[in-house]
């Protein structure tokens, strides 16, 4: 019996009634022919491992594989998996203190030493007048902040009717959790404003042209509410100016959310760490230790320097759940700081990566992939049939064939021609027009070899492309 596209999708088609039934009717007959040669009570022991073989290995695009470049890697280690593990076997729901305060505390903790590795300023910790929580994605986050900020100035405002007037505003280059966060939180799609980056400015948020678009809003007579700024974006790793950012959205009182989901892990390093400057400026920062960290899926850190608004925006507090910690105030609930109610213990995993990599192997890892990326980056820029697109901060490398005429597809076939060998993945991106190949180095097993291997591959591939 064969499966029916939606289009004809007959549920009681007179033909089909007649042959199928006729097809099941001589199976079971069949089957009653050879009974006996079947044993009398099933001996079949169910072997999953197996099925995982043989049906699901094959429909999978292996993210672990030292020949992954495409995205950006979610790269996995062993204190990941056993952190994952242990956070699975455990398997408690801390939405609130009283219900696992091990896991609140653990997560408050690891937080504060993960925004100590960046260094950031004590007013993001709960050291000092901040805090932090641990997400699954950058999404949930920016959905959160974005919540926080649009309730923070709907009271100043006076009311929900006002949130017509609500105008958020990122680069063209910002990755689309923005502007889905932003429908989330119900802002008009026409006030989302994602501002036009081009090669001069590498592919970083004007602040110039920010401040022209927000004053363009005010004569409007529009209220600007939130910027996002990326360290790190998606297509091309390029780095928004957060200092200079920063100061225009304190003069316009605009909340500013940072995302560093790819990026921010680099900025461990003190070579990388100015990519955060003016992080200070910042209301909130989020990055996905789950991309390059060593942190097996899933992990997001987001950091507020004001907890009390996220709060406002998301708490709720049902008869069932009420507890003399909650009413003390002296402890957090995190179902207050996330949309879910329940939540795992993503806390358990980044301790145990923290704690059995160490700050200099974790530095080592990052300092390693990008190294790699700088040979790979060479290796281009000696080709002459190859250019460099953007200029590489981190471990991303945007590069093309040079189009020997206007319009060519050329580097799209080389991409198909690349993923079709089955010898590598690499992803695209299209730049101000330009359609560009992403490699982005950083799955755990890749090493030296590997890159060399994928170069030499696209080598061979340009030449019958070319040809
Ligand atoms: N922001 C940036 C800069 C990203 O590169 C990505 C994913 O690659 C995201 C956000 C989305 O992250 P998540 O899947 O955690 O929502």
């Amino acid at each position: 019996m064969g499966s029916a596209s939606r289009k004809t999708f007959l549920p009681l088609d007179p033909m089909t009634f007649s042959n199928e039934s006729k097809a099941v009717i001589d199976f079971i007959s069949d089957y009653y022919e050879n009974l006996e040669k079947y044993p009398v009570q099933c001996t079949v022991e169910p072997d999953i491992l197996e099925d995982v073989n043989n049906c699901i290995i094959p429909g999978l695009t292996h993210w672990q594989s030292p020949n992954f470049f495409a995205y950006f890697h979610a790269n996995a280690s062993t204190a990941g998996f056993l952190g994952e593990m242990l956070c699975s076997g455990f398997n408690v729901v801390g939405f609130n203190w009283i219900s696992s305060p091990a896991a609140t505390e653990l997560e408050s903790i690891v937080l504060d030493w993960m925004g100590k590795m960046l260094k950031l300023p004590s007013s993001f910790l709960f050291s000092g007048t901040g805090g932090g929580v641990l997400h699954g994605s950058t999404c949930e986050a920016v959905v959160c902040v974005m919540a926080a900020a649009r309730d923070k100035a709907l009271k100043e405002l006076g009311g929900w009717e006002n949130i017509t007037k609500l105008v958020v505003y990122a680069s063209d280059q910002t990755h689309f959790t923005f502007q889905k966060a932003a429908k989330l939180v119900g802002i008009p799609p026409s006030n989302s404003r994602l501002i036009e980056t081009s090669f001069s400015t590498g592919f970083s948020l004007s602040p110039e042209n920010l401040r022209f678009v927000i004053e363009d809003d005010i004569k409007s007579g529009l209220v600007p509410l939130f910027l996002c700024a990326t360290i790190g974006t998606t297509p091309s790793g390029a780095v928004d100016p957060i200092a200079e950012l920063g100061k225009v959205a304190m003069e316009f009182k605009l909340w500013l959310h940072i995302d560093a989901a790819y990026a921010g892990s680099g900025c461990i390093c003190p070579e990388l760490r100015h990519y955060l400057d003016g992080v200070e400026l910042a209301n909130s920062i989020s990055m996905n230790p789950h991309k390059w960290f060593l942190t097996n899926m899933d992990c997001c850190c987001l950091w507020i320097k004001e907890p009390k608004l996220l709060v406002d925006s998301l708490s709720t507090d049902p008869e069932i759940l009420r507890n003399n910690a909650s009413k003390s105030k002296a402890v957090v609930d995190y179902k207050d700081w996330q949309i879910a109610l329940s939540r795992r213990f993503r806390a358990l995993k980044l301790w145990v990566v923290i704690r059995r990599h160490g700050l200099a192997n974790l530095m080592y890892h990052i300092r390693s992939d990008i190294a790699m990326a700088k040979r790979f980056e060479a290796l281009v820029g000696e080709d002459e049939r190859f250019e460099i697109v953007v200029a590489r901060k981190f471990a991303l490398v945007c590069f093309r064939l040079k189009p020997k005429v206007e319009a060519e597809d050329l580097n799209c076939k080389l991409v198909e021609a690349i993923n079709s060998s089955g010898r590598a993945f690499v992803s695209h991106a299209v730049l101000s027009g330009i359609y560009v190949i992403r490699c982005a180095i950083g799955t755990t097993l890749t090493q030296q070899h590997h890159v060399d291997t994928l170069w030499k591959l696209i080598q061979d591939k340009a030449q019958s492309s070319l040809m």
